[in-house]
């Protein structure tokens, strides 16, 4: 069998050198940079028992002599005269490509097609028609991944069989060039047939063609052949450029160009080539991204979306959070009504179904707030609000990601640093999430909120509003402040730049979203049932142990005795006795561990004004914020106190000699900053150490008393 000549064409970088390497085992230099391949190289391979000679040509994008490749492609094709051409074009530029392939086949050289990088367009979502391609050029195309091998035999088979069966010559294309130059192109074809002119190199048409692009080695050639010829065609050339100028406005050579775009655009319209949703959905961010992402509209609409997340987290995560108190609540009574009274009731309803009860009572607004933030996540606006809010938050040593943390915090009051802290899983940097993590507790979370009200209604009247603002921009002042003293010392480190790639949008599946958010809840209601658990029994048993000694329960008994025995009327007795109660519970409560704590730590809670009663109810509020008001109504004998209900709480402090301006302020502070509930500590401790998590507790602590001890000496001090 003789030898079957192929050629290697294509644009610079389609891969031809891979493609050259990959058929004749060679080892050119491939490289991802155009130009590499300038010299001529050639290359075999044996194809069922035959030899195949692969001519490796300069990559060039057109066959006109516009630079030196273009001129060696085209002289090699001349003079190695290849039985085909295997073009190999880059699916992903395919238009592009097919402008040399059309010039190809006006010069009725057989070509097949290698659509080369396909790997790379099915990434981007191009859907090519290969065989509508095919069927429409009249000439075979091939899928192929040179760099992975992928279409090798395939490809051969073709080719070998295309040359086979063309031997060199197509009937070339004759592309119409338009009614103006259509006329000359013909006439000019006439002439070059009449006179021979260069015939026998290239088709007449296309000598002609040259001609009008103003080929400067064709036109030389033709010089040197036949002047004669040659000045006939320049004159045509010279018609055809009034005709250009006067009605289009262009150049024989722009409208050609023009012409063969029209051509190939007509073949790629009829379904050749699609984009799927993902091509689709990149070019739909970009529009999005043009409002979203905007200078100015941007940051607006995202507050707006994000005061919409932390709105839904908790209005609709109230309704089912009602169900789970009403639930826990009628456990609570169960349990009372079947378990005698004593230590192991108190037990069963302080410690374990109050405590975490206080805990799962939050899956609710960890379900909303999940399911809000994965639908951001999933969505891609998330990327698009870090990448907003980055340079802000850079400035006190956090990242973009750090808002949310922030804002389910408690960064608009009502938020809870449970979900916060969970949310910094976003942030990569791990001093970044550490600043992030320590700081966000300071956010006016719901369960502060219940306690300022009560300060403010007690002491600054009518001022509640301003009272929860002004907490609130003093929660955020101290988060930033707090974060950039800490990135400036144990946290010291680069801050990430933020490269987060902006993902393109996409419509969140329900699946998806249902399986990220049960995901993270669950963890949350794992931890219930085991670190929750005990650390709400310890805290039970700090407030209830050691009980009141013998003969102190036994004068409350005795009190309660006569007061019945007086036998006043129902509603009376029943005051009198929840009076008595109260008090046994004040003194319960002084005696007990926690109350201890109360009283040891009074000589220096003094500077900051609190008193033992305040202490305790601080020393309660560890274990949740909401313990604090119950906890202040326990201590200064008003029972169980419901902060809706608080007038009577407030007023009694109001009047309590012991109580000032000055101390509301303060305490309002040292809430505000002190150490996270203790489900928070359990949080951070599973997000990063429990050392951090304690950290946190030493350090809030810390910051909230030095605080505090400013606020109301100072405040003292003026009053
Ligand atoms: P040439 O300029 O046409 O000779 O192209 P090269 O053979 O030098 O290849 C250009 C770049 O494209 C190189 O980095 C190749 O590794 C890469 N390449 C070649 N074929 C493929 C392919 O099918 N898929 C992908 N993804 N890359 C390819
Ligand atoms: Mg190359």
């Amino acid at each position: 069998m003789s030898t079957v000549n192929l050629a290697l064409a294509g644009n610079p970088n389609s891969g031809k050198t891979t493609f050259f390497n990959l058929l004749t085992g060679a080892r050119q230099h491939v490289g991802n940079y155009p130009g590499i391949t300038v010299e001529r190289k050639e290359g075999h391979l044996s194809w069922n028992n035959g030899q195949v000679r692969v001519l490796d040509l300069p990559g060039c994008y057109s066959l006109t002599s516009y630079s030196p490749e273009e001129v060696v492609a085209r002289n090699a094709l001349l003079k190695e005269r290849p039985q085909a051409v295997v073009q190999v074009v880059d699916a992903n530029t395919l238009e592009r490509s097919l402008f040399l392939t059309v010039q190809f086949l006006e010069l009725g050289i057989p070509v097949v097609l290698a659509l080369n990088m396909m790997d790379e367009a099915r990434r981007k979502g191009l859907r090519i028609d290969s065989a509508k391609l095919s069927a429409l050029l009249g000439l075979p195309v091939v899928e192929t991944v040179a760099r992975e091998g992928q279409g090798k035999e395939a490809l051969v088979a073709q080719a070998v069989a295309h040359a086979r069966e063309k031997l060199g010559r197509t009937e070339p294309l004759a592309l119409s060039y338009g009614k103006d130059l259509d006329p000359i192109l013909t006439d000019m074809a006439a002439i070059v047939e009449r006179n021979a002119f260069l015939i026998g190199r290239y088709p007449a048409r296309w000598i002609a063609l040259k001609y009008l692009e103003g080929d400067a080695e064709v036109m030389r050639e033709g010089e040197k052949s036949d002047s004669q010829a040659a000045k006939a065609l320049e004159a045509k050339v010279a018609e055809a450029r009034k005709l250009c100028r006067d009605f289009l406005k262009s150049y024989p050579e722009a409208v050609i160009a023009d012409f063969r775009y029209g051509y190939i655009n007509s073949i790629l319209q009829q379904g050749v080539v699609s984009q799927d949703a993902r091509r689709q959905r990149i070019e739909i961010s970009e529009r999005l991204d043009q409002v979203l992402t905007h200078r100015l509209l941007g940051p607006g609409i995202m507050l707006a979306v994000l005061y919409a997340v932390f709105y839904a987290t908790f209005s609709i995560g109230e309704i089912p959070m009602g169900w789970l108190e009403a639930l826990f609540g009628y456990l609570g009574e169960t349990a009372e009504n079947l378990i005698p009274e004593g230590l192991f009731r108190s037990l069963v309803v302080s410690g374990v179904i109050d405590g975490v009860g206080g805990v799962l009572g939050f899956v609710p607004l960890i379900v909303v707030m999940f399911f809000a933030l994965t639908l951001l996540e999933d969505s891609g606006y998330m990327a698009r609000v870090a990448y907003m809010l980055d340079r802000v938050l850079r400035v006190f040593g956090l990242h973009g990601c750090s808002v949310m943390p922030f804002l389910v915090s408690g960064g608009l009051p009502g938020g809870c640093a449970v979900p916060g802290i969970m949310a910094t899983r976003t942030l990569r940097n791990p001093k970044e999430k550490l600043a992030t993590l320590l700081t966000a507790p300071f956010m006016t979370c719901g369960a502060k909120v219940p306690v300022f009200i009560l300060l403010a209604a007690a002491f600054f009247p009518g001022l509640e509003a301003r009272v929860m603002f002004l907490s609130t921009l003093g929660a955020w002042a101290m988060a930033l402040l707090a974060s950039r003293l800490l990135r400036s010392t144990l946290l010291k480190g680069e801050s990430t730049p933020f490269v987060m790639e902006l993902p393109p949008y996409r419509m969140p599946t329900l699946r998806g979203l249902v399986i990220h958010t049960w995901e993270r809840t669950w963890q949350y209601i794992k931890k219930a049932g085991t670190v929750i658990l005990a650390i709400s029994i310890l805290i039970w048993a700090a407030m209830t142990f050691p009980g009141l000694p013998q003969e102190q329960a036994a004068g409350f008994e005795a009190l309660r005795l006569a007061a019945q025995q007086e036998g006043s009327a129902q509603a009376e007795l029943d005051d009198r006795l929840t009076g008595i109660d109260n008090q046994e519970a004040q003194a319960a409560l002084r005696h007990s561990v926690a109350g201890r704590i109360g009283v040891f730590l009074e000589p220096i809670s003094r500077w900051a004004g609190f008193d033992w009663r305040t202490n305790i109810s601080l020393v309660g509020g560890f274990a949740a914020k909401e313990v604090i008001v119950s906890a202040l109504g326990t201590a200064y004998s008003l029972g169980d106190v419901d902060p809706e209900e608080s007038e009577t709480l407030s007023q009694r402090l109001a009047g309590d000699r012991a109580w000032s301006f000055a101390t509301a302020l303060s305490l309002i502070v040292f809430v505000l900053l002190y150490a996270p509930c203790f489900v928070t500590v359990v949080a951070m401790a599973r997000e990063s150490s429990w050392g951090w998590a304690l950290f946190s507790v030493g350090f809030s602590t810390a910051l909230a008393f030095f605080m505090a001890v400013a606020v109301y000496q100072v405040s003292s001090a003026l009053a």
